[in-house]
């Protein structure tokens, strides 16, 4: 029987990383929800939406299209934004900066949940994010909040960043996680939280290996 894997958690844990690799060994379709967000980001940045008009939010909403196509070159879902694909332009720092931002907005959760509920409404999906645990599959079969040290992720994020040829300073990155992790925890809106039923997993000193075996006997268990 198909199942939803929800894994949840802080920026840059390596929730994606697991999930990719979850997903390809059970043959489910992987959902970086993150992606969503970020092309929403994308799109307000270049249409100079105001977050706090709730009329200029929904018509923009209205217009934009998210979907992901799977790309057989770098064996990954890309995400595309109006049948165009933004994939590297969503994981650079100024999307980063003001991603938070837009994701507090309840029209755009709104929104973005009810897609991916449809998009995982036929189960075999490992989704990754901050609520899919909580508010987008609180019925998920299995959930795993993951965390770790700041500077762990900070160095991961860094290491990411320059396989893109993006070079951008520890502090930087650090204070841009700090500051997501605190505007995602706190806002009203399905904040970033543990489901009571979700397996915690420290990643602070795991292999990638360790982290999809953790995940895996969850999944068989
Ligand atoms: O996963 P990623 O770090 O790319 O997510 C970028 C941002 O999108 C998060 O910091 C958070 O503000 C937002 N997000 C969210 N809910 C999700 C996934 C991401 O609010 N399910």
């Amino acid at each position: 029987k198909k199942i939803v894997i929800a894994l949840d958690g802080y920026s840059s844990c390596g929730k994606s990383t697991t999930a990719k690799l979850v997903a390809a060994e059970l043959g489910y379709a992987y959902i970086d929800t993150g992606a969503m967000y970020r092309a929403v980001t994308l799109y307000f940045l270049q249409h100079h939406v105001s977050l706090t008009n709730p009329k200029e939010v929904k018509d923009a909403l209205d217009q934009i299209e998210v979907e992901f196509h799977y790309n057989p070159k770098t064996a990954r879902n890309e995400v595309y934004l109006n049948g165009l694909n933004v994939e590297d332009e969503i994981r650079k720092m100024y999307i980063s900066n003001q991603v938070s931002e837009v994701s507090v907005v309840p029209e755009v959760r709104h929104a973005m949940v009810a897609q991916q509920q449809k998009m995982g409404k036929k189960r075999g999906v490992v989704m990754d994010g901050r609520d899919i645990g909580t508010a987008v599959f609180p019925d998920a079969e299995v959930k795993v909040f993951m965390t770790a040290d700041v500077d762990t992720r900070a160095r991961r994020r860094q290491e990411e960043l320059l396989e893109k040829k993006q070079l951008v300073n520890l502090d930087e990155i650090r204070e841009n996680l700090k500051k997501r992790d605190h505007i995602d925890s706190t806002r009203k809106e399905s904040p970033l939280r543990r489901a009571d039923d979700a397996h915690l997993l420290d990643t602070s000193h795991m292999t990638i290996d360790e982290q999809v075996e953790f995940v895996m006997n969850k999944v068989t268990s």
